[in-house]
């Protein structure tokens, strides 16, 4: 199964302005420059997980998930196929550009593409922080969570939970506000999908840090560095992570956040919240007037 979020690229006009966002204000590592001139950020001893290309247009190209060897990947690329999904093998240049040994990739009833792979390359005890920082949460946990934006959350369920086995967290069921969370490891999400009819795209990205400290003092650099703040601090009902929400370079939010619970499978209930938030989280001026993150009319692409 899905062992963890490994790694995401975006494309994106403004992709040389995370060079110094992406170190001064997140406080990543950075890692080679890609051949395309593409800034590529690290959380950990993985070489890189977060990869900014130039391009046109803000676009969440493709989200990587990464298994715990080659052979676990190709059972589970063999269910896949034998489920009917369409699966291409990755080549050898998107194998060394992604960092990974194996690569195969799908997309999504809406288009959206999703890599698995295994053997990502790491670099032991060589990952150093762009800024003071106590560190991020990573390593086994993956890079931190995607937020998707769907159309339809029963379709998508259809194939996050039902096809490519993510398992079920919670769920979040408020008027304006429908989620459904998914974990592959103890995080509690690494995946969770958002439901605006009629659109396609990508919200946010959580990245999580070792200590409230390093939340605080995020929130300061962005404040200074003027990326703008969407939603104040505040406090997830679901995964109690403390964390607020930031416009990155690039369209899509960073969650910035600290003290998000672990999940057991053993134990764990997936339950229902009427509200997202315990506490906070209030969209500011700037949050009422920005566009959820990188949108598209949803067109299906695949029956
Ligand atoms: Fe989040």
């Amino acid at each position: 199964m899905i062992r963890e979020l490994a790694y995401i690229g975006v494309a994106s006009p403004r992709h040389e302005e995370w060079l110094t966002y992406g170190t001064e204000v997140l406080g990543c590592g950075l890692g080679p420059r890609g051949g395309d001139g593409a800034v590529r950020l690290r959380v950990d001893d993985a070489v890189h997980r977060i990869t900014i290309r130039p391009g046109d247009r803000d676009e969440l190209l493709y989200t990587g998930w990464a298994f715990t060897n080659e052979a676990e990947l190709a059972a589970y690329l063999e269910r896949l196929r034998l489920a009917g999904v369409d699966v291409t093998p990755g080549t050898v240049d998107e194998c060394r550009d992604r960092g990974v040994a194996e690569l195969a990739w799908v997309t999504d009833p809406w288009g959206m593409r999703h890599e698995f792979v295994s053997g990502q390359h790491r670099r032991p005890g060589t990952f150093w922080p762009g800024r003071p920082l106590s560190g991020f949460v990573a390593d086994d946990f993956g890079l931190g969570h995607v937020v998707l934006i769907v159309p339809d959350l029963a379709e998508a369920n259809a194939f996050y939970g039902d096809i490519l086995g993510f398992t079920l967290s919670d769920r979040v069921d408020e008027e304006l506000m429908k989620v459904r969370f998914y974990h592959c490891n103890g995080r509690h999400h690494s995946l969770a999908v958002a439901q605006v009819p009629g659109k396609v795209g990508f919200n946010h990205l959580m990245l999580e840090v070792n200590s409230l400290d390093d939340v605080g003092t995020g929130l300061d650099l962005a404040k200074r560095a003027g990326a703008p703040v969407l939603r104040g601090l505040g406090r997830h009902t679901n995964d109690l992570m403390t964390s607020f929400y930031m416009l990155t370079p690039s369209s899509f939010q960073i969650e910035y956040g600290f003290g998000g619970i672990v999940v057991d499978d053993l134990t764990w209930v997936a339950s229902t919240n009427d509200r997202p938030s315990l506490w906070g989280h209030e969209l500011t001026e700037a949050g009422r007037t920005t566009a959820p993150g990188i949108l598209h009319d949803a067109e299906r692409v695949t029956a």
